[in-house]
């Protein structure tokens, strides 16, 4: 079965994905970038690790049939698909309170950071993401061409993927309007149980 949400500009969301089941990310607007994390649902003091996924695959980059690994080095993620022109990021740290402030911010913006902490805290796991770990940021260097691109990211182990769509507007990383845009995300069970797969 397959359930689909509007995951609201801005803001950031906890997804419970079991081994086998996809989430995809669409970029419905074709210019938000969406930071992403995943933490082990029976282990949450581990996640999704760029760095070490960089070292496992030889690259800064990410494509669709790499596996993703853990800071175990374990595989928790698979790119099952992705229909972008583009690369996503691997280095780029989510935004924070501090990185506003220094581009001349005065008081409270949202911020990648405070979202994932927040939809932890809903998600009922255990927040042990201090500092949270450099996301892989969807869409991010992506060329804004084409709307609808999609990622399709299948879990490896039972997961949590906390996805803030990043709500940036003082620099042009979400497209040349600097506006923060929706994106929808789409989880599917497992196969077996009438799962989405890859065409
Ligand atoms: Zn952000």
């Amino acid at each position: 079965m397959a359930v689909t949400t509007t995951l609201a500009a801005r803001t950031g969301t906890a997804f419970q994905v079991s081994q086998g089941g996809t989430l995809r990310v669409i970029n419905t607007y074709g210019s938000q970038v969406v930071d992403t994390w995943a933490v082990a649902r029976q282990e949450p003091q581990h996640g999704l690790s760029m760095a070490h996924t960089r070292a496992m695959l030889g690259r800064l980059t990410v494509k669709a049939g790499d596996e993703l690994v853990d800071d175990r080095r374990r595989p928790i993620l698979h790119i099952a698909e992705d229909t972008s022109p583009g690369v996503h990021d691997t280095l780029i740290p989510a935004c924070d309170p501090v990185r506003y402030q220094q581009l001349g911010r005065k008081g409270h913006h949202d911020n990648c950071s405070d979202n994932c902490h927040r939809a932890l805290a809903e998600s009922g796991l255990p927040d042990l993401l201090t500092p949270v770990p450099a996301p892989l940021n969807l869409f991010m260097n992506v060329p804004v061409n084409s709307d609808g691109d999609s990622v399709l990211l299948r879990a490896l182990t039972d997961v949590v993927v906390v996805l803030p769509a990043c709500p940036q507007d003082l620099v042009p990383v979400n497209g040349d309007l600097q506006q923060p845009r929706d994106v929808e995300v789409r989880i599917t069970d497992a196969p077996g149980k009438q799962a989405e797969e890859p065409s």
